[in-house]
């Protein structure tokens, strides 16, 4: 990559650390991912905005990258940047009964900070992994709560590298989706409004959750969570189940024997391996049930 020297100094002007070819299975929980020329840590909304006109103005590629929990990384890796949302901008606060969390804060502790301060909203959202930018991103939910329940507004860094604030109503929030998986928008914080509760049984019901989370998830193998989005009228666990395809495996990569929904990495499967068995569960079960399932978790290439 021609520009990384100045790349590497805007780095330094910013206080963002940056990694050299590094490779992206160390930052996705699929645990699998070819090589990425730099990797760089975001530290605030202003050096993201900064540093996004950067490869922009300069015709290089970038890619944001939360925890990396609903993504799936190509053998042949990314070859640009990626802008890492993760631990170096992480900051939570709470005023009253509002949360106001930097995109890279883990959702879990944004939940854990809710519960401590008595705020109920949140307790069905503990236990999805990756961040809460992310989790905007893709309006996660479990259990009946989705983050469109609780958010308000965000602050993003819009097309023309500019710092705005959007609301919930602009946010056309569905089932795993939101308007910024139509644009190039990246997400810096995110506000939630919650509720006042009891503590103690905030504490209970995300434990419950946490609970459910480990009887039924294959959590002892990486994934990327459920592998295909719910299809209207059924439910892609329920139909590759039906199916019979428990087991299936391609390479290192197989339809876990715990929960059918979710594709499994068993410690050598590579990105072509899973992007295989995707596609032939995707054709049996068409063939067999006529639904067709959508990939949830989002390629980096
Ligand atoms: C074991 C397991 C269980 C899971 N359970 C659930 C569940 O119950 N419910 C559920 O909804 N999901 C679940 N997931 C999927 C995943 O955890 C969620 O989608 C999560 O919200 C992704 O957040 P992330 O930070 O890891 O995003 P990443 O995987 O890093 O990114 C996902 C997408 O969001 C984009 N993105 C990330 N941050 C930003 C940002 N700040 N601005 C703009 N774009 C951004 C990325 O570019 C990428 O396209 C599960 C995953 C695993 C591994």
């Amino acid at each position: 990559m021609t520009n990384l020297d100045e790349i590497k100094k805007l780095c330094e002007k910013l206080e963002c650390k940056i990694t050299l070819d590094c490779s992206l299975k160390e930052y996705v929980t699929f645990r699998f991912g070819g090589p990425c020329k730099a990797l760089i840590s975001i530290n605030s909304a202003a050096s993201a905005a900064e540093l996004i006109k950067y490869m922009k103005d300069n015709d290089v590629k970038y890619g944001i990258l939360g925890r990396g929990s609903n993504v799936i990384a190509s053998d042949e890796g990314f070859d640009g940047v990626i802008l890492l949302f993760g631990s170096d901008f992480a900051g939570i606060s709470i005023d009253g009964n509002t949360i106001k969390c930097d995109a890279g804060a883990l959702l879990a502790s944004a939940c854990v900070h809710a519960q401590q301060a008595s705020l109920s909203g949140m307790e069905n959202l503990f236990g999805i992994p990756g961040t809460v930018g992310g989790a905007l991103f893709m309006n996660a939910g479990a259990y009946g709560s989705e983050m469109k329940d609780v958010v308000v507004s965000a602050e993003y860094i819009d097309s023309d590298c500019n710092i705005k604030t959007i609301t919930k109503d602009e946010m056309n929030l569905s089932y795993r989706h939101s308007i910024f998986s139509e644009t190039d928008c990246v997400i810096t914080s995110v506000t939630m409004q919650l509720s006042s509760g009891n503590s103690d049984e905030i504490k209970e019901a995300m434990n419950e959750c946490m609970a459910k989370r480990s009887s039924k998830q294959p959590l002892d193998y990486p994934s990327a969570g459920s592998t295909f989005k719910r299809p209207e009228g059924s439910y892609a666990s329920l139909l590759i189940d039906q199916c019979g395809l428990k087991g299936l495996t391609c390479g290192g990569a197989m339809v876990s024997e715990k929960h059918s929904g979710f594709v499994i990495n068993k410690g050598y499967a590579t990105c072509a391996d899973v992007l295989e068995l995707c596609s032939e569960i995707q054709r049996i079960v068409k063939e067999k049930t006529g639904y067709r399932l959508e990939l949830e978790p989002v390629i980096l290439k």
